[in-house]
């Protein structure tokens, strides 16, 4: 068979998006996501929604997993819970142009139901590719999932908004935007702790001018972040 139908393969806003702003490497790796059939999820997507905006990027944000809209369009935080993070970047001076976004799985749960702890471990690998390509002075975790990849045994009503050193970059956990749209209490929280990442990117340049290279980086997690503590599961 020919090359050309390999060649000819779909490539999806997201690729496209790579190799616009992206490296090859990052190209590579959502080619690669976009074939993936490691979690039952690849039999109920409809395609695969891997990130958005460039590589390197100095701030990169984490959210949960796909749904429906990310589901059909291929591009993360596209609904109604994207246009808020548009708003809360918009109000820091920033934009998706200028910030990675991704999930800690790449295709969408059915029905929107959580990303079971099988799931986000067979994912995890594409996530720890993809934060080493965007190395991120900053990284912001939206909501639960994420949060749980870096700090375990907490509640995100706790400690959302206080940023956490991890190797030489800092990592700071947030609501979800989703979680704000359905508690109108939390959009001056989440607003709040938005207005904080230009303080905390100052801070992450300071850390990786004393440390630029990654050999403090953390350790790969080799097995899925824990259940979020009950508390936490009505806060997405
Ligand atoms: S969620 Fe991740 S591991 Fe599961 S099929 Fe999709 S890309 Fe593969």
């Amino acid at each position: 068979m020919s090359d050309s139908t390999a060649d000819a393969a779909y490539a999806s806003p997201a690729i496209e998006g790579a190799r616009r702003t992206g490296t090859p490497e990052l190209v590579e790796l959502y080619e690669e996501i976009a074939d993936c059939p490691a979690c039952g999820l690849a039999r109920t997507r409809t395609q695969t929604v891997p990130g958005s905006g460039p590589a390197p990027a100095e701030v990169m944000c984490v959210g949960e997993g796909p749904g429906a809209r990310e589901d059909e369009q291929g591009l993360p935080f596209v609904g109604a819970a994207g246009r808020f993070l548009d708003e809360l970047l918009g109000g820091i001076g920033m934009s998706r142009e200028t910030v990675h976004i991704a999930n800690v799985v790449k295709c969408r749960p059915p029905g929107n139901r959580d990303p079971q702890p099988e799931e986000i471990a067979a994912c995890q690998p594409f996530l720890e590719r993809q934060i080493a390509l965007v190395d991120p002075l900053l990284i912001v975790t939206l909501g639960r999932f994420s949060m749980a990849r870096w700090f375990a045994g907490t509640t995100i009503s706790r400690i959302h908004g206080q940023p956490k050193r991890v190797g030489n970059r800092l990592v700071v956990p947030m609501f979800h935007p989703a979680a704000a749209l359905r508690r109108g209490e939390l959009r001056t929280v989440i607003a709040a702790d938005f207005a904080r990442i230009p303080e905390l990117i100052e801070e992450a340049r300071a850390i990786r001018t004393e440390a630029p290279s990654d050999a403090a980086a953390e350790p790969f997690a080799a097995t899925a972040p824990a259940a979020p503590p009950s508390e936490q599961r009505a806060l997405l």
